[in-house]
């Protein structure tokens, strides 16, 4: 196991490494039978654990949407920064030695109650070939509408909590169908999210360039990358839009990726089995918004 943990519990509160070979959660853990607990999954690079406060407030809404109580920022900084400075060395894939950086929040047992840990692992080059190559997505239903979800706290909504076994069930079957990744869509055909990642699209139309996401409050989760990658094209002269987004939209798109923490972004080169276009200059230009070394476009 190449994983490298810290568990911050009741006996250990500011965090302390743990051998990842031994049995370190309970069979009635609420985390495990249940689902019931939350997470967040953080890029390293170098070391130093990217956009932490976008990926802790997130972490403390979910966590107050769930009812579980959260450490301190600076603790859990703190426990990160141990964590790495034990873990296998980094995955190069030309941006500096990367990690992911996984915090988790678990209901832990009825008698010990919540407890958190994180795992730091070197990110493989599975990840790094996609952000070369791409990927081919298919659009699955969702099934309802998750903006409907706002108005009912106890449905958790934009919440990242532990149960992804729906997600995973998607990427299964995205994987069945020859493709590599889903991605989401509302009744009405709307474009939602993918299973692990926010989508944004690229138009660039009689010099106007303008980047486009599915409305981030309505229901799916709220992406730190995508919120930074817009942050650096509007200072950059871009305009932005925020849905509604339409398999026609993405299909005449000038580029479409699904962006997370530490995949970064990864266009997406077939969608339902149509080819997309793919530009790797534009994609360039993501990566650098997100990995904040920009130059101006
Ligand atoms: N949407 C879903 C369902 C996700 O699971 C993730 C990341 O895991 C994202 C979006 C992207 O979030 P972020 O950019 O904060 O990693």
């Amino acid at each position: 196991m190449t994983s490298t943990v810290v568990v911050l519990d009741a006996a250990r509160p500011e965090g302390a490494l743990v051998d990842p070979a031994v049995p370190l959660v309970r069979i009635d853990d609420q985390g495990l039978t249940r689902g019931d607990g939350v997470f967040e999954t953080m890029r390293a690079v170098d070391g130093r654990v990217q956009k932490f406060e976008a990926h802790y407030q997130r972490l403390t809404a979910s966590a107050r949407l769930a009812q579980l109580p959260v450490p301190d920022a600076a603790v859990y900084r703190a426990a990160a920064g141990l964590a790495l400075a034990h873990a296998a060395p980094g995955g190069e894939g030309g941006l500096g030695a990367e990690h992911s950086v996984k915090i988790v929040v678990s209901r832990g047992t009825p008698e010990d109650g919540p407890w958190s840990w994180i795992a730091v692992t070197p990110v493989p080059e599975s990840t790094f070939r996609q952000r070369r190559e791409g990927v081919d997505a298919v659009l699955l239903p969702r099934g309802h509408d998750p903006a409907q979800d706002a108005g009912y706290p106890w449905l958790l909504p934009g919440a990242k909590t532990l149960s992804y076994a729906v997600n995973m069930a998607a990427l299964r079957h995205a994987r069945s169908l020859g493709a590599d990744e889903a991605v989401f869509t509302a009744e009405d055909r709307r474009v939602l999210e993918g299973a692990t990642s926010s989508v944004i699209c690229a138009r660039v139309r009689e010099g106007a360039r303008t980047l486009v996401t599915p409305e981030p409050s309505h229901g799916i989760l709220p992406g730190t990358t995508q919120a930074k990658i817009f942050a650096a094209a509007r200072r950059d002269g871009w305009e932005l839009g925020y849905g509604p987004l339409y398999p026609a939209d993405l299909m005449t798109a000038d580029a479409v990726w699904l962006v997370s923490s530490v995949r970064l972004a990864v266009p997406v080169r077939r969608l339902d089995a149509q080819p997309l276009p793919v530009d790797p200059q534009l994609t360039r230009l993501v990566t650098a918004w997100v990995t904040g070394d920009a130059p101006a476009s």
